[in-house]
């Protein structure tokens, strides 16, 4: 008898050439932070949106896992096991058994610890990047469930747009909004601040009753999203850590205070900052508030954005 004869079985899976994945960038209309959990993380309620300030990252097929870089943050990253891309391409061949060797380029242009989700861009854009490369083939939900042990905000860039977080931030659930543009002014700070220092830092604030009243339920922000009036969107955003990032970067305040002078109709510290987000009526008043910001010397750059955006994509 003769064997079946199965042509793919020699073949290599997956991609020959390069294989280009450009993950956004992401802010929270809505950062709800709730007690300490036991685990170290705090329990969250918060609706993510992905916005148009991309990182790149190039899979090539390699005999090791290396990784290079260039753009924001070159020099200062380390590009070691410790990276969380590096960290992401071993979890992925972990679980699909398949040997982690690719050489990885990323061209960053999201700033690091800018509270804009940047090491947890990269490591959502690795999981597609490599899934594709090696041809392991996960649904993004199989993705999404690798990449919540690489950070919270990994699971939100595996599917971008516009999503609800709870839990430590990685239960994700799409919100169903009216397919509307936003428009963004992002002022990025000449130095970063970290996310485990600002949550403590929140945690102190209330210990000690100086910290505003607690955001609560989502609400009003989802019914906001429904509308098409920036005006009606811009009461409703809302960011529980901001206290905590105004108190150790209290040149925040300025920032904030420039933007809304510019015309924008509201502005929030992003995550855990010092990234601030503004809100503008329409693409011009974006640029022409970005001018002014640049101008203003209450940044170190103004970049101007639109979401919602997919999430780490091929090509
Ligand atoms: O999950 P990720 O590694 O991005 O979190 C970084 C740090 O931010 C955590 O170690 C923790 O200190 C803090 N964090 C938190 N509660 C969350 C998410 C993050 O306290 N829900």
């Amino acid at each position: 008898m003769t064997e079946a004869w199965r042509p793919d079985d020699d073949e290599p899976r997956g991609a020959i050439g390069p294989v280009r994945v450009r993950v956004p960038a992401k802010v929270n209309l809505h950062l709800g932070v709730g007690p300490l959990r036991r685990d170290g993380y705090h329990e969250l309620n918060t609706v993510y949106h992905a916005i148009s300030i991309y990182d790149e990252l190039t899979a090539r097929r390699g005999d090791t896992l290396a990784l290079t870089m260039e753009g924001e943050g070159t020099g200062e990253l380390a590009l070691d096991d410790t990276n969380l891309v590096i960290r992401a391409a071993h979890a992925l061949a972990g679980y699909a058994g398949v040997l982690p060797h690719a050489r990885l380029h990323l061209r960053k242009q999201i700033p690091l610890a800018g509270g804009l989700a940047g090491g947890s861009a990269d490591a959502a854009a690795a999981l597609v990047a490599c899934d594709a490369l090696w041809g392991t083939g996960l649904s993004r939900d199989e993705l999404a469930g690798i990449a919540a042990d690489l950070g919270s905000d990994v699971p939100f860039l595996i599917y971008g747009g516009t999503a609800l977080g709870t839990g430590r931030g990685e239960a994700i659930s799409p919100v169903l909004a009216r397919p509307t543009s936003w428009h963004w002014v992002v002022a990025i700070a000449d130095a970063g601040l970290s996310t485990p220092t600002a949550y403590r830092e929140l945690d102190r604030l209330r210990d000690t009753g100086a910290a505003g009243a607690p955001l609560g339920s989502t609400d009003a922000l989802l019914g906001a999203l429904r509308q098409r009036d920036p005006r009606v969107l811009a009461r409703t955003l809302g960011n529980d850590l901001q206290d905590a990032a105004l108190a150790m970067r209290p040149a925040l305040a300025d920032t904030l205070k420039a933007g809304e002078a510019a015309g924008a109709l509201t502005g929030i510290v992003s995550g855990s900052g010092p990234t601030c987000v503004f809100l503008a009526t329409n693409a011009a008043d974006a640029e022409r508030i970005a001018a002014e910001l640049t101008a203003a010397g209450v940044c170190r750059e103004a970049r101007v954005a639109h979401g919602p955006v997919a999430g780490a994509r091929v090509g």
